[in-house]
């Protein structure tokens, strides 16, 4: 049995969201760490923050697997009492690795629009670039897939339009993917669930007869990560046993879920 090795996670990624499909504006793969490093316990995230190294090293995880990234800009300085810059501190000096699988996810089958799309029982899925779009199992007037949209994520959501608006297709495109709404109308959808929107999008979006969900960012993408988790179990029973779980902590206030 093959010992179990950060190079080994980051392939077992690579296979199924290949990280040369990133935007180029994005950092994704192994942004810390140590190719060779053995792992025997991960610890997955959709932010890191100095809270989920605090996290992964209290769990004796040598890696952590996050979906957005650190230096997503890029930085030319290291300054302590920066958050950022700390944060890399923490991973380097517990020897923590971190992979970050980004937009190449969001292109998967398993990102965070098409989690919420399964979680909410749509149907007929159908992928184009970053949007999801299928039918309601049974079509529903737009306050109450609102409540619906509400119990699956388990978070406010903002609605926008008409509220008597029956939906029968939807389209989700999570994060700050706000300008799909254009997108998801060519599609056919009458709602557009995304975690992030301007003003201005909405407005545009309302007027064209569109009913708009705004569920947050985090909330509408962190579905995904039990799925990136079943997906890494699955993947590497080739190798030695791992423990892998996710971070229990908020990326906002570092508090427990
Ligand atoms: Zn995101």
């Amino acid at each position: 049995m093959q010992q179990l090795t950060v190079r080994a996670v980051h392939d077992c990624i690579d296979r199924f969201a290949p990280f040369i499909s990133a935007e180029g504006y994005d950092n994704v793969g192994l942004l810390v760490g140590c190719w060779d490093q053995p792992v025997t316990r991960i610890l997955c995230a959709l932010d890191v923050t100095e809270a989920t190294v605090q996290e992964a090293r209290e769990l004796g995880a040598e890696l952590i697997v996050s979906h957005h990234p650190l230096m997503f800009h890029g930085r030319k300085r290291l300054i302590q009492g920066d958050p950022e810059a700390d944060t890399l501190k923490a991973l380097m000096i517990n020897d923590i690795s971190l992979i970050s699988a980004h937009t190449n996810w969001d292109q998967s089958v398993l990102s965070g629009s098409a989690s919420v799309a399964h979680d909410l029982g749509i149907g007929d899925l159908q992928q184009d670039g970053y949007l999801f779009t299928g039918e309601l199992l049974s079509p529903a007037n737009a306050e109450q897939v609102k409540q619906l949209i509400e119990e699956k994520i388990a978070a406010p959501v903002r609605m926008y339009g008409d509220q008597n608006l029956l939906i029968t297709t939807m389209s989700f495109g999570g994060g700050a993917f706000g300008e799909g709404y254009r997108a998801a109308q060519a599609a056919g959808a009458q709602a557009y669930l995304t975690g992030e929107i301007r003003h201005h999008e909405i407005i545009d979006a309302v007027a064209r007869g569109m009913v708009i969900y705004d569920a947050g960012h985090y909330a509408s993408e962190a579905p995904m990560i039990p799925r990136l988790i079943a997906y890494l179990k699955e993947g590497l029973t080739d190798f030695t046993p791992f423990t892998i779980c996710e971070s229990a902590h908020l990326p906002f206030t570092g508090a427990l879920k």
